[in-house]
């Protein structure tokens, strides 16, 4: 016990020091909800960054916290194939010099965190069939972009079409009324920007997009996205040893351990307190609730009383962008056969192949990656399937791969029981609707989670729902005297 006394002192000492943490953490609140002689107890679900920072918080402040997970370990779309030559992260896997809570985070649990190696500038290209290297692609016959688009390569015509044109002033612009006007479906929003048909296609190929279609996303949504990119990051870094080490680290300085296998079914909610029940049975009782779940599972969970309005909707709507990632295995260079890079990017079903690098630059294995239509085509056939079929559509788009590589996993985010998608989006008309009543506190349930960010992308954003999130629960429970300030060590 006291070697674990120690390490969590220094860890909030060290987040409190810092702005953004200090802002949290010195929040009055007083931790015994008035007429009661226990401190507020907190039951968070799920144990994804969001859930694992708000409980960090909260147990800063002195509550009563109980993470409840339904898997059989912590990070959610944070997942490091630690088993995987080169131990690819097939979630959150980049973030940048602008994550400051994240690293903020990692700097306060001691989490080495180091650059990315992105030295992948080299990449070949296959549009219809054909292999085309970055620089032949304005003069290749594959190329049937009208004469404007001629030298732009597809996966960069997304950009070309927003940033030309992007209003959206600063991060927070995207929920902002004046631009609800712009909350229309994408590809109609390009027609008008001059995109033509073949741009379109090449668009939908690209997961950069990061949504299902062109159709179901809102052009608001794009244009936030695109406002991030604008602005390129000058360090893009990740977790030395795979990013799954922050989510373990959060949860091993937790003072309750995260109860794992905990699937959580129904919650209830009085005036008096919650009740969570487990698909093994187990019930939990507690003040508040926290929901970290995406809402493409919450809408599976009984909750009662039932949401209401345009927050139910929401929960039941809010589009996930199916991703499903290919881990492949090795048996030979087979790039040193063609000569070409092992990066591509193509209008396939496989739509992009990235090599996964050791320290020393070396190649140690290739993720495919596929994102909406395609992702849902190879999710609804077995693995045997999806394996054939990846193999043969390899070995179609790059001859060089026959017989010199195998599958080693595949990972769904789109069938996984706990995600039921890998990142929300917002389909036209959604931003207006839904945004701003999303996160409502609902009764004594709280929500937060990445869906429920507005200034922040991925991991980033799931900090911030639980700063949010935390400060919500803190200024309920305050009853505005006998201020606890200090942080409970
Ligand atoms: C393929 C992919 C690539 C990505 N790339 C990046 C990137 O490069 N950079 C970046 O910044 N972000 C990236 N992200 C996004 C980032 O990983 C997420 O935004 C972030 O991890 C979400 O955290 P969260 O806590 O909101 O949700 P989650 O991590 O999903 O946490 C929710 C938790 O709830 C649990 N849960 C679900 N259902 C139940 C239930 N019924 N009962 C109990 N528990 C339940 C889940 O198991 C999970 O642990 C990527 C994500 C994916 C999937």
């Amino acid at each position: 016990m006291t070697t674990r006394v120690w390490p969590r002192r220094e860890f909030l000492w060290r987040l409190s020091q810092s702005a953004l943490g200090s802002l949290i953490l010195a929040q009055a609140c007083d931790q015994v909800i008035p007429g009661q002689s226990k401190s507020t107890s907190v039951l968070v679900l799920g144990a994804g960054l969001s859930g694992l920072y708000t409980a960090l918080l909260l147990e800063a402040k002195g509550l009563s916290v109980t993470v409840l997970e339904a898997r059989d370990r912590v990070g959610g779309r944070i997942y490091t194939l630690t088993g995987i030559p080169g131990k690819p992260d097939v979630g959150g896997q980049i973030f940048t010099e602008k994550y400051h809570r994240l690293l903020n985070l990692a700097n306060s649990l001691q989490v080495a965190v180091e650059p990315a190696k992105v030295s992948e500038r080299k990449i070949l290209l296959n549009i219809r069939g054909q292999a085309v290297l970055p620089q032949n692609w304005a003069t290749s016959t594959a190329n049937r972009l009208t004469k404007n688009e001629h030298s732009i390569i597809p996966s960069h015509l997304l950009a070309h079409y927003l940033r030309s044109y992007n209003i959206l002033e600063n991060a927070t612009a995207w929920i902002k009324p004046n631009h609800f006007s712009l909350d229309i479906p994408l590809d109609k929003y390009l027609k008008t920007r001059g995109a033509s048909t073949e741009a379109l296609r090449l668009i939908s190929c690209d997961s950069g997009s990061r949504t299902n279609s062109l159709k179901t996303t809102s052009t608001l949504w794009a244009l936030r996205n695109d406002l991030r990119s604008k602005f390129p990051s000058k360090r893009l870094a990740h977790v030395r040893g795979g990013n799954s080490y922050l989510p373990e680290k959060m949860a091993a300085f937790l003072l309750s351990p995260v109860q794992t296998h905990k699937v959580v079914q129904a919650i209830y909610s009085n005036d008096v307190g919650v009740e969570v029940r487990c698909s093994d049975g187990s019930k939990y009782q507690a003040d508040y609730a926290v929901v970290t779940l995406p809402f493409s599972v919450l809408r599976r969970v009984n909750i009662t009383p039932p949401l209401q309005g345009l927050q139910a909707e929401a929960v039941q709507e809010l589009p996930y962008t199916a991703v499903t990632q290919i881990c492949l295995k090795i048996r030979a260079p087979f790039w040193e056969n063609d000569g070409y890079p092992p990066k591509m990017w193509t209008d396939s079903l496989l739509e992009s192949v990235l090599p996964i690098r050791d320290a020393t630059g070396r190649i140690q294995s290739l993720v495919c990656w596929a994102t909406g239509t395609r992702a849902k085509k190879l999710d609804a056939l077995n693995l045997e399937a999806v394996k054939k079929l990846v193999i043969s559509e390899l070995s179609r788009v790059r001859p060089a791969t026959t017989g010199n590589v195998e599958i080693e996993r595949v990972v769904s985010w789109g069938n996984d029981p706990f995600s039921r998608g890998a990142y929300s989006y917002f389909a036209p008309g959604q931003i207006r609707r839904f945004q701003h009543q999303m996160a409502k506190p609902w009764q004594r349930i709280h929500f937060a989670g990445e869906h429920t960010a507005i200034a922040t992308p991925g991991m980033e954003s799931a900090l911030e729902s639980a700063e949010r999130v935390t400060q919500e629960i803190l200024e309920r429970i305050s009853d505005g005297s006998g201020l606890k300030n200090h942080l409970v060590y």
